[in-house]
């Protein structure tokens, strides 16, 4: 079984952090979409005649499609690829979109879960982020979505923001705790250097947090949603039991997956393709039959050091078996001294050949796994 994702690359309006591929020019969109629905058609072979367990509508702000744009697109994905009894099929959303109309046409269309842009309920940063909607949009948005008949809801929300305090940062998660969402994302603010927060570091304007104020404010995070229930399955996800998103579950348990429009990528087992994160080029492209992208094959190395990153990362952890049988690879001898540093520290665990990072290590998660890398024999010194 495989997933679909689907990049839609418009925005109303840019968010002052954010580096993902979107354009707030709608003069291309319907065009765009479109030329989505044709790369279906021109990749339905791409995974091998696999069904489709997850499909993702991701961006960008999928919830600004209009009814017949959305229709387009499942239409060619009906007419492309078998789809499994139950898939989930995610929408992301931001407040000001969602409508009482939109909501419903959603639902019909089968749409089943939906990832909801809020980041925070607090007017102040809302507006310091530049987000199109307020506190009363996004509580509105949230009520509307659950009335209307939406039994899978995840909401996300950023920490990390520079002048916050952890009290503000508190309030936000119980804000959200009080809708009782199946599933909370969160992400620490990162600068990018090619956004106005970027641009502002940069002129001494702003200054990003600590990362021990970030860790710091993810430990609140962590506390306040176990006392609810919620499972940390990875590193920047949690959910009630149940509800782990299937479609972001799957990248990380190495499946393969397709992503069209402007800027996806795609994964068939052994080699990784990047579409091209320009609009007019991929329209172009498309209509000639083409579509423009870059192909990353593999190696061995990239495949284990993959493994490691996104496995380390979720509470199912790296299954050292694994990295045996596939890749000839015996970690426990090879970082002999590292593992034991680790396991000393309390940050990881070794069970029934599966190495876990305990929810001190989750905060060092990437580290670790970047220490554990191995290095291509033609890349040594
Ligand atoms: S955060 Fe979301 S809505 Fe804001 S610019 Fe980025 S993709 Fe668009």
């Amino acid at each position: 079984m495989a997933g679909l994702y689907i990049h839609i690359p418009f925005c109303k309006q840019a968010c002052y952090y954010c580096d993902f591929f979107f354009s707030t020019r709608q003069d291309q969109r319907t065009a765009v979409v479109r030329a989505i629905a044709s790369e279906i058609a021109l990749e339905k072979n791409y995974l091998n005649g696999e069904a489709l367990e997850t499909i993702y509508f991701g961006g960008g702000t999928p919830s600004i499609l209009l009814p017949e744009e959305l229709d387009a697109i499942l239409s060619a994905i009906h007419a492309n690829f078998s789809i499994v009894e139950s898939p989930e099929i995610t929408l992301e959303g931001n407040p000001d979109d969602l409508t009482k109309e939109k909501l419903d046409y959603l639902l019909k269309a089968g749409v089943n879960r939906l990832s909801i842009g809020v980041q925070s309920f607090d007017d102040t940063i809302l507006k310091s982020l530049n987000r199109a909607h307020d506190n009363r949009m996004a509580r509105g948005c949230i009520d509307g979505a659950g009335n209307t008949g939406f039994k899978n809801i995840s909401i996300d929300l950023i920490y990390g923001i520079p002048g916050r305090t952890d009290e503000d940062w508190e309030k936000d998660i119980h804000q959200a705790i009080g809708f009782a969402p199946q599933h909370i994302s969160s992400y620490s603010l990162t600068i990018e250097e090619k956004t106005v927060f970027g641009k502002w570091t940069k002129q001494g304007k702003m200054k990003p947090v600590d990362d021990d104020v970030a860790a710091r404010q993810l430990n609140i995070l962590i506390d306040n949603l176990e006392r609810e229930h919620y499972e940390q399955y990875e590193v920047s996800n949690f959910s009630k039991p149940g509800f782990q998103s299937r479609h972001n579950s799957n990248y990380w348990k190495n499946r393969i997956y397709l992503g069209v429009g402007p800027s996806a990528h795609s994964y068939n087992g052994q080699s990784r393709q990047y579409n091209l994160s320009n609009n007019s080029i991929y329209l172009r492209s498309i209509q000639q039959g083409k579509i423009p992208f870059t192909l990353e094959t593999l190696s061995r190395e990239d495949k284990i050091n993959e493994y490691l990153l996104t496995t380390l990362r979720t509470s199912w952890g790296a299954d050292l078996r694994v990295l045996r049988e596939q890749f000839s690879l015996d970690i426990l001898s090879e970082n002999s001294d590292y593992i034991q540093d680790l396991q000393h520290k309390g940050y990881i665990v070794i069970e029934d050949s599966v190495l876990r990072l305990t929810r001190q290590g989750r905060f060092f998660a990437d580290k670790i796994a970047s220490d554990l890398f191995v290095v291509s024999d033609n890349l040594r010194s």
